[in-house]
């Protein structure tokens, strides 16, 4: 297997997992990889042949450019997905990103809806999604279908430097140094949103200490993956857990 071959195989998996922890509808969402050393990326398609998205195979991932356009002609008449701008703009602003997904999360996207901040309510139970509210939350204030390179370069602006934003009655975005670590960002904001809703379902949500958040702030964060490999020890071990939990 070439290392395209290898990298169109880490974006199907990706897929599986989060279609199958149930982190999007349907056939609504993708996961792309920037190809190093090229002006690239490898996509999730959409066209006649696709599946959902927890049924993606590497055949269904295809080659496009920067400007969203395939770099080759297909027979399955797979095409591009009508968002690819929101990868190709965060690629184009990003050198450190190798990965970015987008989908749509019921339980995040409720949060977009009503008006409800994520808040940090716990530490040592999940640092991982702690550290991605104390680093801030983005939220792009539209709900349109981001179908121009115009609105993919808006999204990529309120992503700026961060690993995930949220889009207003629309979905989330993430863009890591890899496929995987990309995915880990999605299940770490679901399960935050998971946690507030619950929370605030019960009665009164109350957030950590300004000293615990303090103390999380500082704490020494997982080394990130190079050149777009896949991450090794914590995030690599977590995405080896959700790669079996799902069957992937
Ligand atoms: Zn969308």
């Amino acid at each position: 297997m070439n290392d395209i071959e290898r990298i169109r195989e880490r974006v199907a998996r990706a897929c599986r997992v989060l279609g199958r922890l149930d982190l999007t509808k349907a056939a609504m969402g993708h996961v792309s990889a920037r190809i190093p050393g090229r002006d690239t990326l490898l996509i999730r398609a959409r066209g006649p042949g696709e599946l959902g998205v927890r049924y993606t195979e590497a055949e269904q991932i295809v080659e496009v450019d920067l400007d969203g356009n395939l770099t080759q002609e297909n027979d399955a008449g797979l095409n591009s997905p009508i968002e690819v701008f929101i990868h190709t703009e965060i690629y184009r602003k990003r050198p450190d990103v190798y990965s970015v997904i987008h989908i749509h999360p019921p339980t995040v996207v409720l949060f977009t809806v009503c008006d409800k901040p994520l808040l940090p309510l716990y530490g040592a139970f999940d640092p991982a999604s702690l550290q991605l509210v104390l680093d801030g939350i983005p939220t792009y204030e539209r709900s349109v279908l981001i179908d121009s390179p115009q609105l993919g370069r808006e999204v990529a602006g309120v992503i700026a430097d961060k690993r995930v934003c949220l889009m207003r009655g629309h979905g989330i975005t993430t863009a890591a140094p890899s496929v995987e670590e990309a995915a880990l960002a999605a299940i770490h904001i679901n399960e935050l949103a998971t946690m507030n809703y619950q929370a605030y379902l019960l009665g009164h949500p109350r957030p950590i200490s300004r000293e615990d958040q303090a103390a999380f702030r500082t704490l020494e964060r997982a080394p990130v993956s190079h050149d777009g490999e896949p991450p090794t020890g914590r995030p690599g071990a977590l995405w080896r857990y959700y790669c079996e939990l799902t069957e992937a």
